[in-house]
């Protein structure tokens, strides 16, 4: 506690310098009277750049495969958000680095908002291990980030109301788009036989896409990255693995794929070949410009990955072939 109170006082301190420097420097002047937004993740900022549109300018902190729930802010960072008029981010600890300075911003008079905040808790997952929080990762369920999308327009349609219609109306044409993702999703999906729907993966970032499209998830490390997997977890999920023949594990962009290799070796010691079924965008997006870049692309090209990956026809290691041509 007391190396809390230590950093929060360091950011109160730089806090104060850096609000001293931007009501100089005109940081919370409205470019082109677009209003200045900065969001913590890239996938608050592509939802924020489809409901204002024109209207804003959106700078997103953490580019593509940053870790948000590893993520500290930088000097510039905190004039950045020093400067914005609103400020969007994902909420229920995702950035638990941030939480600080982002109540300083609150504080300290700028819009902050929180789009997973607002979401009714009753929907939201409270994983026993992660003690009274809940699961942050709400945009890999469309539903979820369709209300997340709805938060995001009553924030704006608040902060600039004579343009409430053009948030209205962005927002409708959005949740259109997030419709026929949804329906994507489910087409691609209905094609993959019941007892192949086990996503394994290298976090526990995909637990409300399990309960939203019918998959058993399981991550080798918790809902946070912010914790080592040890040799037991990797063991015991090897076994289940090797087990049920599960035929793909996921590697995550954001994350160092050092322990689903080893999970993969540990299986391969049972018997059994579980392949790398290819890298999912968690808790980052692609690069910007590209698909995966968006929200939209990115959940398709994880939807298509997870697809491919599971249906494939299940491989014996050379191991357990060699044992069986023995006997
Ligand atoms: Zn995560």
């Amino acid at each position: 506690m007391k190396m809390i109170t230590g950093i929060r006082f360091f950011l109160l301190s730089a806090l104060l310098v850096l609000c001293a420097a931007c009501a100089e420097s005109s940081g919370s002047v409205k470019r082109e009277g677009k209003i200045n937004v900065v969001t913590t993740t890239a996938m608050v900022g592509d939802l924020v750049r489809n409901i204002a549109g024109e209207k804003a300018e959106v700078i997103s902190l953490m580019g593509t495969g940053i870790d948000p729930h590893l993520y500290k802010a930088s000097a510039g960072d905190v004039e950045r958000l020093a400067g914005a008029d609103m400020i969007f981010y994902n909420g229920l600890y995702l950035e638990g680095k941030l939480t600080d300075v982002l109540a300083q911003m609150r504080k300290g008079g700028i819009f902050t908002v929180g789009v997973a905040e607002g979401i009714d808790k009753s929907l939201l997952f409270s994983p026993e291990e992660y003690e009274g929080y809940y699961d942050p990762h709400i945009w890999f369920d469309v539903v979820l980030w369709k209300k997340a999308a709805k938060i995001v327009m009553e924030a704006f349609s608040h902060y600039d109301p004579q343009n409430a219609p053009v948030y209205k109306s962005n927002t409708e044409s959005y949740i259109k788009e997030l419709d026929l993702l949804q329906a994507y999703i489910y087409k691609r999906i209905a094609s993959l036989r019941h007892e192949r729907k086990v996503l394994i993966t290298a976090h526990d970032a995909f637990n409300y896409f399990g309960r939203g499209y019918g998959f058993e998830v399981i991550g080798l490390q918790g809902i946070s990255t912010d914790s080592e997997a040890s040799v037991a977890d990797i063991q015991n999920l090897s076994r289940v693995i090797a087990e049920r023949r599960i035929p793909a594990v996921f590697v995550e962009t954001s994350i160092s794929p050092r322990y689903m290799r080893a999970l993969q070796a540990s299986v391969k010691a049972r018997g059994f070949d579980v392949r790398i079924g290819g890298s999912l965008y968690s808790d980052s997006m692609g690069s910007p410009g590209t698909e995966e870049g968006s929200y939209i692309g990115m959940f398709r090209s994880n939807v298509d990955t997870i697809v491919e990956s599971l249906s494939r026809s299940i491989e014996v290691a050379d191991s357990e072939a060699e044992a069986a041509g023995d006997g």
